[in-house]
């Protein structure tokens, strides 16, 4: 897989000239570490739906989009010179969303046009979350790119909607979204997230009946995360109690705290379950199911069944490679690294093992 992600980086570099391999270098997308979930691909900053539950701002980000200064070579370029990434079928997850929507009429252009530069360069497992509306058209084109994408509609509240995404499509044109996606084959999940006290109770099981009559695979829930701000402005609109969920107390105004939602989340998994839909415990989980893979990356899966072969002496050699001295020890389901080197090293080898075995990988460091 290294060798691979070279001859493809090499390949992307000669399509560049020196300035847009530069540029591409010095972008944060050639050097971010992977979240759980995957590497997060930014096609824009900002959103103009102004969900009150939104943290973008918290994060500095203005909600006037802006659509991301790289093409699409060099974004691939950019992910394939990352070094805490591996490519093709088996490499990192990919998700597109996270700090814009991503298909706002001025961000959806370089969208599609990062989709297909993955898709036809890199090729890696690819995710994509939206509350936009998206019609056939679109549909057809995000199939025609990546028949295997997988796609998250979001859709956290009905009753509530108007209030808690003032700029974002009504719920009914987002099942509209789901239904066009399903009809071009598209692998697409409910994702019922956040899940807010006082509203998911009543309006989570409307939400997941109408996407299982839809007929979507899944569904991914996922908790609150609030800021001091997030916090102030929910209870303006009369929802109470959400303080004493709060897991701890967050440490500056911009910090992101979870809510404990878990009763929501089981009595939601329940109802959904008996309506037939899967459960997908992370967004990555549907990425994975989308692909026909396997992975027990972590102890939120496991996730589907096509896990990797791989041979501890080969992982050795190909990070021996990049000057990184690791012993491999297959241990139960997991795998422990023994590297000779800092933190940054260490990073570096959780993330390449992990994701070319998708195992659970600890590392420790080798006196
Ligand atoms: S085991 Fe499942 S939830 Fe965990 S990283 Fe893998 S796909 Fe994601």
């Amino acid at each position: 897989m290294l060798k691979e992600k070279q001859a493809i980086r090499e390949r992307l570099a000669s399509r560049l000239d020196r300035r847009e391999r530069k540029e591409a270098l010095d972008d944060p997308h050639a050097h971010r570490e992977p979240r759980p979930c995957g590497l997060t691909i930014h096609p824009g900053r900002g959103c103009t739906f102004s969900c009150v539950y939104c943290y973008i701002e918290d994060m500095g980000i203005p909600r006037e989009p802006r659509r991301h200064g790289l093409s699409g070579t060099q974004l691939a370029y950019a992910v394939a010179s990352n070094p805490y990434t591996l490519l093709g079928r088996h490499g990192t997850f990919l998700a597109f969303g996270s700090v814009t929507e991503p298909f706002l009429p001025s961000i959806k252009e370089r969208t599609v046009e990062y989709l297909e530069a993955v898709s036809r360069s890199l090729g890696n497992p690819t995710q994509f979350s939206t509350k936009a509306y998206l019609q056939e058209d679109d549909a057809r084109i995000l199939a025609a790119i990546d028949p295997q994408i997988s796609a998250l509609v979001t859709v956290p509240a009905l009753t509530w909607a108007r209030r808690l995404e003032p700029g974002a499509p009504s719920p009914e044109l987002r099942f509209r979204t789901l239904e066009n996606l399903l009809k071009f084959g598209i692998h697409s999940s409910l994702f019922l997230r956040p899940l807010i006290p006082g509203v998911s109770e009543v309006d989570g099981p409307p939400i997941l009946e109408r996407a299982a009559d839809i007929g979507v695979r899944g569904v991914v829930m996922g908790a609150l995360r609030v800021t001091t701000r997030i916090l102030r402005r929910l209870e303006a609109m009369g929802l109470s109690g959400l303080k004493d969920r709060i897991v701890r107390q967050p440490r500056s105004p911009d910090d992101q705290v979870p809510l404990n939602t878990g009763d929501l989340k089981r009595m939601l998994s329940h109802m959904a379950r008996k309506l037939g839909l899967r459960v997908f415990p992370s967004a990555c989980s549907a990425n994975v199911d989308s692909h026909g893979l396997g992975c027990r990356m972590c102890d939120m899966g496991p996730c589907g069944e096509n896990l990797p072969e791989y041979d501890p002496e080969e992982l050795e050699q190909a990070l021996s490679g990049l000057g990184i001295e690791v012993r491999i020890v297959p241990r139960g389901e997991g795998i422990l690294a023994l590297i000779k080197g800092g933190s940054k090293k260490a990073r570096r080898v959780k993330h390449l093992v992990s994701t070319a075995t998708k195992r659970m990988v600890r590392v420790r460091k080798l006196a």
